[in-house]
């Protein structure tokens, strides 16, 4: 078998795993509409980001709006930008309104509703934020923000009110605030670089900004919080990614909720990631009528292992104002939850959490095995809703 073949076999999902039609999508991303573009131009990351669809004009050359869509363009436009690199609009389905990437990346109806116990600030990461660009609610840990901007504005995103905004932009001397409370807290063994997408940041900022953490010696571990794998893995070029690991032990967060999203592409940059030790854990947001099924969770989260990228969190999405739409019941989570364990391998189950709404953190949800327990025994149900016991001491 040739190296090519070997790779190919890797990188592209298993027939088995998908239907006829996933498999026409995935492994060719239908980028014939750029079809004059050359190939050294779209996988350059600059082009990309150079090109992003921002405008009702530009969307309407891939598909065809619909009268909601154009309405929620509009009508968002003041409060979270819009913008597509190429890579990732190439991935939908023009002829269907519910394709899962456009709903995620094309605004829609819902986005202009303001529902009863919506919140601006929906994680309370305010008022954890001891100086601006940092959340610090768990005693080892922290998130810092280091930018508003990403290439793909994700219309889910739980960081509205801040991601894309100008005014809000992540300026230096507050990246220097946030190092220097790291650094006067010899707690915080962890660090969560987000934003925004930090990817959006050039090589040699990043670098500095990760130098910089690494040579606070109580830092242990860092993470890297992006969606560029889905949304423009071009951005991880050989010479991005050895600059990366110069600064393990670092792991890679990152998001993908489809496996329309499970491209060639992706699973290139994964799998380079993974090479060079970057560890990649996948936090899914629970979106109705994008991942709201047992089978396309179980799809894309058997991909991500192979390309060596751990199911990490599943989110319940939060409250954050103009995303009810997204919406799934907790019910819901709770039973694509019991479709996971048993029928495919534990890695590929993620923690199905709710971050509670104020600031209270991760709560795990977790399906209801156990029928009864006192001091004597626990009664349960295993995967295949059989019923078992185990002495309780
Ligand atoms: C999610 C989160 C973390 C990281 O949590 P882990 O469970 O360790 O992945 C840290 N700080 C804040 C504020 C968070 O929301
Ligand atoms: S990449 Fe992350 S921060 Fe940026 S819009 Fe999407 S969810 Fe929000």
């Amino acid at each position: 078998m040739t190296q090519s073949t070997v790779q190919d076999l890797q990188t592209q999902a298993h027939p088995s795993e998908l239907g006829p039609v996933a498999r026409d999508v995935v492994g060719a991303s239908p980028r014939s509409l750029w079809a004059d573009v050359p190939d050294e131009l779209w996988n350059d990351w600059r082009w990309q980001q150079r090109n992003r669809l921002r405008t009702v004009a530009d969307i309407e050359a891939i598909v065809r709006l619909t009268d909601g869509e154009r309405l929620a363009i509009a009508g968002t436009a003041g409060a979270f930008r819009m913008a597509l690199t190429p890579y990732y609009a190439a991935l939908i389905d023009s002829d269907d309104p519910d394709c899962p990437v456009r709903a995620q990346a094309i605004p829609r109806e819902g986005e202009l509703v303001r529902q009863e116990g919506d919140l601006d600030d929906p994680l309370g990461e305010e008022r954890f934020m001891p100086v601006p660009g940092i959340t610090h609610r768990y005693p080892d840990r922290v998130l810092f923000y280091v930018t508003h901007n990403c290439p793909v504005y994700c219309r889910h995103c739980t960081r509205k009110r801040k991601v894309s905004d100008p005014t809000s932009a992540a300026a230096h001397d507050q990246l220097a605030m946030g190092l220097a409370y790291i650094a006067a807290h010899p707690e915080v063994r962890d660090v969560l670089v987000s934003g925004g997408d930090p990817m959006t940041l050039s090589d040699e900022r990043l670098d500095q900004l990760l130098g910089a953490l690494r040579a606070i010696p109580h830092v242990e571990v860092i993470r890297l919080c992006t969606r560029n794998p889905v949304t423009l893995p071009q951005r991880f070029t050989d010479a991005t990614i050895a600059m990366l690991a110069k600064h393990h032990p670092l792991y890679v967060h990152t998001h993908f909720n489809h496996w329309k999203e499970c491209t060639p592409e992706a699973a290139r940059t994964l799998r380079a990631l993974a090479d060079r030790g970057l560890n990649c854990a996948n936090q899914m947001v629970l979106l109705k009528g994008v991942n709201d099924e047992a089978d396309i969770v179980r799809r894309t989260n058997v991909w991500l292992l192979r390309q060596r990228c751990r199911p990490y969190y599943l989110f319940q999405a939060d409250l954050a104002t103009g995303i009810s739409h997204f919406r799934v019941p907790v019910e819901k989570g709770l039973a694509i939850m019991r479709a996971l364990r048993g029928p495919v391998s534990g890695m590929a189950v993620p923690t199905y959490v709710i971050d509670a709404p104020g600031g209270g953190g991760k709560i795990p949800m977790v399906p209801d095995y156990v029928q009864s327990r006192d001091d004597e025994r626990v009664v349960f149900t295993n995967w295949q809703g059989e019923r078992y016991e185990y002495p309780a001491r």
